[in-house]
């Protein structure tokens, strides 16, 4: 993993090669996320013809931030907010494009844990000290018992057969067997025989870790917890979607920005052959007018919106083998939603001394962060506070709200949680916006995430090439959820394209 990542540094910073065959090569590439981007970034360096359709009317799909609906100078992260330190393409690129990144505080001993009515600061809780009554263990922390049952798993994925064993069952499965005493040949030798856990337990580490992930693989859930969100995590001063932007507007980078190869409001409706082993026919419509725009051939198609989002796109007879129509209709997409909060004063700092890092509770807003040093206005009082943050089936039930009603549900959780009146909360607030990804309707689910079987059976046919289709995107990649992995599967979309068109 490691010398591939250093192989793709060194192609982002020098580039690919040069294409010096005297025809023309177009590339079409659909979606302007992170994936898009690169592919394209990479490609026009290089000396191909590019062009990337957008459904939206702007870059960065879900690195996106929301600036408009707060006071002035204040913004709030839709979906990326943060990157660990072993992202290296992701950072790499950040300097690149001269970003400033400050720490993002993911976790902070001032924090609350308000569980089961008691709350408790995030120090108490992980010295054990907390006790949140039946169902719930006292003195036992769900971080504790994680790398317990995690822990040992780690060194599976390194060894390829073994690895697979963790594919076969979920994360959820895998804690249940500790609380009926259950065989489990994954843990034999591994893990401590008297090891035993509560319906509570496991509660615990849904409410610290996420419930949704009780679904994915083990193999995912040991990668995620493991592998790749480790390490400090850092921000972009000023909003994260500099980053893709910094793809349409830089000036220094390597000479080369795409203010010219993105077609927005271009959302592709059809992939057709022009004739067997010819180009392909790429049909789109404005997304506003919904009228047709003109069909464009080419060379090579890179196919960089989510799975769940090409579900809706029709692929002419041919274009895709069955077994790659049955990997996209059949990829599990978790959803998230957020909900941000405006308030006139940051009563989170000024009364509990909590900057940054983030409070969990059982409360149906689940995990609320506080703005990190960096994120706050000058000179002011105000800011905004991600009042909550859920995934899965917890984010669904915020999807079936109204806005008003999104805000007003979280508004009294956030009193709650911070032991304030209702109505001394509700004067504090200036406003808020929520977004639900399952109700994004250009992504349609916040990120792939592989069920039981899933990465045996179908990872093949996610990522690899068909006939001069390629395939970019997060879900492409092993690290799912996270901009690194559209990074990294965006470069390698650009090589084998460039590989092929130069052959
Ligand atoms: C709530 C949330 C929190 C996250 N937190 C983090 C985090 O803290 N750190 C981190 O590193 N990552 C995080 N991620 C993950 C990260 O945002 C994604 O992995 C990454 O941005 C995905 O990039 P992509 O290019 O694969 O896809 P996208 O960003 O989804 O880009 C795909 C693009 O395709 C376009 N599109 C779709 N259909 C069509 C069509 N038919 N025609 C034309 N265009 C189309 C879409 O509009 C979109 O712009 C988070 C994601 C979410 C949702």
């Amino acid at each position: 993993m490691r010398e591939q990542t250093t192989y793709y540094m060194e192609l982002l910073t020098k580039g690919l090669g040069r294409y010096n065959r005297s025809t023309k090569c177009h590339i079409a590439i659909v979606g302007a996320g992170m994936a898009g981007l690169v592919a394209a970034w990479l490609l026009q360096r290089a000396g191909l013809q590019v062009r990337l359709y957008e459904a939206s009317q702007r870059v960065g799909g879900r690195v996106r931030t929301l600036r408009e609906g707060f006071s002035s100078g204040l913004y709030a992260e839709a979906g990326a907010m943060r990157i660990p330190a072993p992202h290296k393409l992701t950072l790499h690129l950040c300097k690149t494009f001269g970003l400033q990144l400050t720490e993002f505080i993911q976790d902070n001993s001032k924090a609350l844990i308000y569980i089961n009515g008691e709350r408790g600061r995030r120090s108490d809780y992980l010295k054990g000290k907390s006790n949140f009554g039946r169902p719930y263990s006292s003195n036992k922390t769900a971080e504790d018992i994680v790398e317990k049952v995690l822990n040992p798993l780690a060194r599976f994925y390194k060894d390829k057969d073994r690895r697979i064993q963790l594919d076969k069952i979920s994360w959820g499965e895998y804690l249940h067997a500790f609380v009926h005493g259950s065989r489990n040949p994954i843990t034999e030798g591994n893990i401590p025989k008297d090891l035993k856990l509560t319906h509570g337990d496991i509660d615990l580490i849904g409410f610290v870790f996420g419930a949704a992930e009780f679904r994915a693989s083990l193999l995912e859930a040991v990668r995620d917890h493991m592998v790749m969100g480790l390490g400090t995590k850092y921000q972009i001063l000023g909003g994260m979607d500099l980053l893709p932007r910094s793809f349409i507007t830089s000036t220094s980078a390597n000479q080369t920005n795409l203010v010219d190869s993105v077609r927005y409001h271009a959302r592709v409706t059809q992939v057709n052959r022009v004739r067997p082993g010819k180009e392909y026919l790429v049909s789109s419509e404005h997304t506003l007018t919904k009228l047709p725009l003109p069909d464009e051939t080419a060379d090579h198609v890179i196919l960089a919106a989510p799975f769940s989002a090409l579900t809706h796109v029709r692929f002419g007879h041919n274009v895709l083998p069955p077994e790659r129509l049955h990997v996209i209709r059949n990829l599990h997409y978790e959803n998230a939603t957020k909900i941000v909060l405006e308030f006139s004063r940051r009563f989170w700092e000024k009364d509990q001394q909590i900057y940054g890092g983030r409070s969990i509770t059982d409360l149906p807003i689940r995990w609320t962060y506080y703005p990190s040093i960096g994120q706050n206005p000058v000179n002011s009082d105000r800011g905004l506070l991600l009042a909550s943050y859920t995934w899965g089936d917890d984010s669904l039930r915020w999807g079936s709200l109204n806005e008003s009603d999104r805000i007003r549900f979280a508004l009294r959780d956030v009193a709650e949680l911070h032991n304030m009146k209702q109505d001394e909360c509700e004067k504090l607030l200036v406003g808020g916006m929520s977004h639900s990804w399952a109700e994004d309707e250009y992504t349609f689910g916040a990120f792939a995430l592989f069920e039981p079987y899933q990465e045996k059976e179908l990872f093949e046919n996610v990522w690899k090439c068909h006939d001069r289709i390629h395939f970019a995107g997060e879900h492409t990649s092993l690290k799912h959820a996270w901009i690194e992995g559209a990074v990294e599967s965006g470069v390698r979309a650009a090589r084998e394209v460039f590989k092929e068109a130069s052959a």
